[in-house]
């Protein structure tokens, strides 16, 4: 078996992390108190046969999440405990502080979060001792605030020291001033995507920005809560681990997904959507067919991501169909988006759209689709932080608050150009042609690839 150790950083990468672990749980049948008790006897087999991925299993047939929860202050965690859910994780796997991060970054990264990420290894060393085989680690954060943002990707760099072949993944909330008026947060995405370029090795984005939107837009609510923007959220992230949970060939591991969705180690930051999006009014107007889902999973109103798809082009995708279909369907359909928009896919990597079909829809629904996509308009999304970035440094704004902590305005630097690199790259990719143009010197895109790399060696 090839477990993944979860992690879930702060208050953001707490609640969408324990939503995570109340819908997969659910999934495979696993009660409040850690029981299997399938409700369909004609899915337990599949539900458990590949339920070690997540979960442990404890003495007298428990299921235990193989989660690591941690902040640095307990009111989340507490809130988790207290829940309706909170006798499901295993206790000595919470790990917090008392100080709090203030939103900082510095604090999370270099001095609250330093003095607690000895006792955090410890316990994910833990975890991946008692592992057969571990395939690697996903993590659950925000981007914009303090602990997800500086311990989160603190941690991510010593798993990358520690862990160098196994592979992290992160889920990564991108802060709006949509939700949230933390004026700092577009200096602390900065730092974190300096962070997750270099040692992640697949980013899905999700970007509130985008969910407050489709909760405005397609769900029509009036002041969506995090709850309801979480609610998406956890929906997506069932959807993309639908492969690794259950059985199937097409990225049955986090390795094979990044094998197929990552052409250039620096863009593996991808976009995701999920399908069907309905407000209660107009759900049962809807139908739940292949088509539609299809059509609604490349819609750019469905991106769980602020770019639009059509703005640039899909270096790879992967398509995740649940429930009863039949795949001969499922592929024609996802052919004819292609084909239809075929000038938004790059020519130049043949086979790019990958599908798989599990037999299990998620709870409530009756079919769903789920999409990943690494688009080269991802760079929107960069930019939109890049400039929020931008104004507030020229002027030095709230600098003090960092530098109080101890760092050098020169990291700033670095993290503001490393992602203008991050953006030339997307773009240079989007312009690339199978024959080569004039910037990629006779379309020798690893050579090229591999210049602009050492450039941003800082
Ligand atoms: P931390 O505890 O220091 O990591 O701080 P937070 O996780 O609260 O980070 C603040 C950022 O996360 C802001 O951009 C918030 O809008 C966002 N955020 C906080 N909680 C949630 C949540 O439950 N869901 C979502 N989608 N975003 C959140």
């Amino acid at each position: 078996m090839r477990e993944i150790v979860h992690l879930q950083v702060g208050q953001c990468g707490n609640q969408i992390g324990s939503k995570f672990w109340e819908v997969i749980s659910e999934e495979h049948g696993i009660q409040k108190d850690g029981t299997f008790y399938p409700e369909d006897q004609s899915i337990a087999d599949l539900q458990l046969e590949r339920v070690n991925v997540y979960f442990s299993e404890a003495h007298g047939g428990r299921y235990v999440p193989r989660s690591v929860m941690i902040d640095l202050e307990p009111g989340t965690m507490n809130t988790i405990r207290a829940g309706e859910f909170g006798g499901l994780f295993k206790p000595d796997n919470f790990i917090f502080g008392n100080s709090g991060a203030g939103n900082n970054w510095a604090k999370g990264h270099y001095t609250e979060g330093a003095e607690l990420i000895e006792s955090v290894l410890d316990v994910i060393r833990k975890e991946g001792e008692a592992c057969d085989c571990l395939q690697g680690f996903q993590m659950t954060h925000s981007i914009g605030g303090g602990t997800g943002s500086g311990l989160g990707t603190l941690l991510v760099s010593k798993l990358r020291e520690e862990y160098p072949d196994r592979v992290i993944a992160t889920y990564s909330v991108i802060p709006s001033p949509k939700v949230s008026d933390v004026v700092i947060e577009p200096y602390n995405a900065t730092l974190s995507v300096h962070q997750l370029v270099e040692n992640t090795d697949q980013t899905f984005c999700i970007d509130n920005e985008a969910l407050y939107g489709i909760c405005m837009r397609t769900l029509k609510m009036q002041s969506p809560s995090y709850g309801a923007l979480n609610q998406l959220v956890s929906q997506t992230m069932a959807g993309v681990t639908t492969c690794l949970r259950f059985p199937g060939e097409l990225n049955a591991d986090l390795r094979k997904l990044a094998v197929n969705m990552i052409p250039f180690p620096r863009l593996h930051f991808f976009m995701s959507s999920f399908a069907p999006l309905s407000s209660t009014a107009s759900a049962g107007y809807r139908s739940s067919h292949v088509a539609e889902l299809t059509q609604q999973m490349f819609d750019p109103n469905n991106m769980m991501t602020a770019c639009d798809p059509r703005h640039g082009r899909y270096l790879t995708c992967a398509t995740v169909f649940r429930g009863k279909m039949s795949i001969r369907e499922v592929e024609q359909q996802v052919m004819a988006m292609q084909t239809k928009n075929s000038s938004n896919f790059v020519e130049w990597i043949p086979n790019n759209v990958k599908t798989a079909l599990c037999r299990i829809p998620p709870k409530g629904l009756k079919t769903s689709g789920t999409f990943i996509g690494n688009n080269t308009a991802i760079q929107d999304l960069f930019k939109r932080i890049s400039e929020q970035f931008t104004v507030m440094f020229r002027r030095k704004a709230f600098l003090y608050w960092f530098t109080g902590e101890g760092m050098d305005e020169m990291e700033f630097t670095e993290a503001e150009s490393n992602m203008n690199d991050l953006i030339s790259e997307y773009q240079q990719y989007q312009e690339a042609t199978v024959d080569g143009d004039e910037d990629t010197e006779g379309g020798d895109y690893d050579q090229q690839y591999d210049d602009s790399d050492a450039h941003t060696e800082l």
